[in-house]
């Protein structure tokens, strides 16, 4: 039996789930070292949910230093198939709001400093990566952002910065003239390798600020601040809530068999090792050693 079939990752502002039922804390172990932290096991709305804190509880985790094949690896292991993932995000667009919640459907990437795939030593894979986001989970969330009477808006591109330095004036314009809407530090090899796992994954960007282009950028204070991160963190919860409870039982999605086609390596020359080290995310398609 699954520990767990939804899995919440919370960003900055969202360290807990409230409203999580009998709640056990599980500690994974994965082929790639260990996961942020432990992972809160419990049940939401009927149905069985692990929560992880993106940068540990008390966060201490840089962007940069998060282990990202750990953490979804992890997900896996237990059992879950979609990922929800809460992050706080800067805006590059007027539109968006501080409290609004922007459900990208792209990502564009500035990060320098990552692993972002489970792949390589001696197994090749190319998965399919246009549309980086569950249009079927997606759907479900933004339908929940409306019941939670949240503004939440489907669309956009979500920019992903190395950090953990906040981007300079001329960065932040490059960004805007590029056309991308919100501006984070984590949530693209979250996807990635969500997909690669053959996980549903979903942003969830929630609007913090207006990044350093906005003219009126330096006249906020930090009670402001905190005060959009208290209800951001508010919101979530509902959100997450109204998600889980809508969730259908199966996915239609095609998340699930995303590797069927995209494993390039001829089965036999996958040295034993990585088919070991990989046989949660492979062992559909590549049967383990024989012997
Ligand atoms: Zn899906």
């Amino acid at each position: 039996m699954p520990q767990a079939e939804i899995g919440i990752i919370g960003g900055s502002g969202l360290y807990a789930m409230p409203g999580l039922d009998r709640v056990k804390e599980v500690r994974v172990k994965t082929p790639f070292g260990a996961p942020s932290d432990a992972y809160l096991c419990g049940v939401l709305e009927g149905r069985k949910v692990a929560f992880l804190a993106r940068h540990a509880r008390g966060h201490r985790i840089l962007p940069s230093e998060l282990n990202f094949r750990a953490n979804i690896h992890g997900f896996k292991q237990l059992g879950v198939e979609r990922i929800v993932s809460i992050s706080a995000v800067g805006s590059l667009k007027e539109e968006h709001k501080p409290l609004d919640f922007v459900i990208p459907e792209q990502f564009f990437d500035r990060t320098r400093h990552r692993v972002d795939t489970f792949f390589g030593a001696g197994v090749v894979a190319h998965i399919a990566f246009a549309d980086p986001i569950c249009g079927e989970l997606a759907a479900v969330i933004e339908a929940a952002c409306k019941k939670a009477g949240v503004n939440g808006k489907r669309g956009g591109t979500y920019l992903c910065m190395e950090g953990p330095q906040f981007s300079t004036r001329a960065e932040s314009n490059v960004y805007r003239s590029l056309g991308t809407d919100v501006i984070g530090m984590t949530n693209l090899q979250e996807a990635k390798l969500a997909r690669e796992a053959e996980l549903c994954y979903v942003t969830v960007a929630m609007v913090t600020d207006y990044d350093c282009w906005h003219p009126h950028h330096d006249s906020v204070t930090v009670d402001q601040i905190l005060a959009v991160l208290t209800k951001n963190a508010e919101n979530a919860a509902k959100v997450v809530r109204e998600t889980v409870a809508a969730m259908p039982r199966e996915r239609n999605c095609k998340c699930q068999s995303v590797l069927a086609h995209a494993i390039l390596t001829d089965p036999a020359k996958i040295p034993a090792a990585t088919r070991k080290k990989l046989k949660l995310i492979l062992g559909k398609y590549v049967k383990t050693s024989a012997r």
